[in-house]
């Protein structure tokens, strides 16, 4: 068993994805001041609001970085400033989003950089890479 104090979850709830508090309180049994969750829902848990491990996170950055270059000496223009407000917008609506960081729990990427990348693409598909060359 797993016991979390309720302090901690809500200090720690603005910077998860939204729902991660209710999921918590529904996945275990709240006895006094603490939230008692067994490993496997606290496992559960993790997977479901965590960032990808940090490996992957810099696999995910270098690749977009990678892709991004890329698409800069292919002629690919940078994005224009409403296509990137689009895809924050949908971040924004997202329930991967991570408000206080601007993140996204899928790729932990931070999206106010990602999404001004031409070649970056959403983990999920809600907004795609730009893609198209100039003559
Ligand atoms: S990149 Fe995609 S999955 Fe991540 S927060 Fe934005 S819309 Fe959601």
């Amino acid at each position: 068993m797993i016991t979390i104090p309720l302090s901690k979850l809500q200090s720690v709830a603005p910077r998860k994805p939204p729902g991660y508090f209710d999921a918590c309180i529904a996945a275990g049994t709240v006895v006094g001041e603490n939230l008692e969750l067994t490993e496997s829902a606290f496992a559960a848990l993790r997977a479901q609001f965590s960032p990808p491990p940090l490996t992957s996170q810099i696999k995910s950055a270098a690749g977009a970085v990678v892709a991004e270059c890329g698409a800069a000496m292919t002629g690919v223009p940078q994005i224009d400033a409403n296509t990137k407000a689009a895809r924050l917008t949908t971040c924004e609506g997202c329930e991967f989003f991570i408000a206080a960081d601007r993140r996204c729990q899928k790729c932990g990427c931070w999206m106010e950089v990602k999404a001004g990348f031409r070649a970056a693409t959403c983990p999920e598909g809600k907004w795609q890479v730009e893609t198209t060359p100039t003559a």
